[in-house]
């Protein structure tokens, strides 16, 4: 478990810029010396499944039983606090995600339990600039969504994010990246990794 490492959840919903603005932070961390492990949930999970012998490839993790994708959701979860244990964990993670059965939680309370997350950081932007950014970004397969069904994702992912925050203790910081402006974004997220460096050197 984290118990002098630290945890912080990155999430935003699909598009609005998290990779963009993680991969710029985590730069500007280790340029200042501050080592900050970087996780993806998913490809956590993928890794432990595989190991297993569960799947072979990621397209083949969403088709196990649910109870599977629970049990290795689980999993993960400690398998990244194991990580937490000497230093900054960065997760690159989803709060809801869009299912044909609805919105699920990336961040159950099992998985909470076991990841005992200390930050939160949920990155926003306008629902327009967000719809506009997926159907630009040529790299990936995007779904096109409406512009107030992308409003009303990121409403609820703010809600998950707070109630995760309630159950666990974690703080939330919420930081805007609006078109043009992914390196302030980054910027944001930088200072925070400072303030948790500064900290963690306290306590370990
Ligand atoms: P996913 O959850 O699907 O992995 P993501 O949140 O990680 O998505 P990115 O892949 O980082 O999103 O960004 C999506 C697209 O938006 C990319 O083409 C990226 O270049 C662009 N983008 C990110 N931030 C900004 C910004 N501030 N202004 C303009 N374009 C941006
Ligand atoms: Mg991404």
């Amino acid at each position: 478990m984290a118990e002098n490492g630290v945890v912080v959840v990155v999430t935003g919903v699909p598009g609005v810029g998290k990779t963009t603005v993680i991969d710029a932070a985590v730069k500007a961390a280790k340029n200042e010396g501050i080592n900050v492990i970087l996780m993806n949930y998913g490809t956590v999970m993928f890794e432990i499944a595989k190991a297993k012998g569960l799947v072979e490839n990621r397209d083949q993790m969403r088709k196990l039983p649910s109870n599977v994708q629970r049990e290795v959701q689980r999993l993960a979860a400690e398998k990244i606090a194991e990580a937490a244990r000497e230093g900054i964990v960065l997760v690159d993670t989803h709060m809801l995600i869009n299912t044909p059965e609805g919105l699920l939680p990336g961040i159950p309370v099992w998985v909470a339990e076991n990841l005992r997350p200390n930050v939160f950081v949920l990155v926003e932007a306008d629902p327009e600039e967000i719809r506009n950014r997926r159907r630009r970004d040529e790299t990936r397969e995007r779904d096109e969504q409406l512009v107030e069904e992308i409003r009303l994702h990121q409403e609820m992912c703010r809600a998950a994010a707070a109630s995760c925050a309630i159950l666990t203790g974690a703080t939330i910081a919420v930081i805007p990246n609006h078109d043009g402006k992914a390196h302030e974004a980054a910027e944001t997220v930088f200072k925070l990794f400072r303030a948790i460096a500064a900290k963690f050197g306290e306590v370990s």
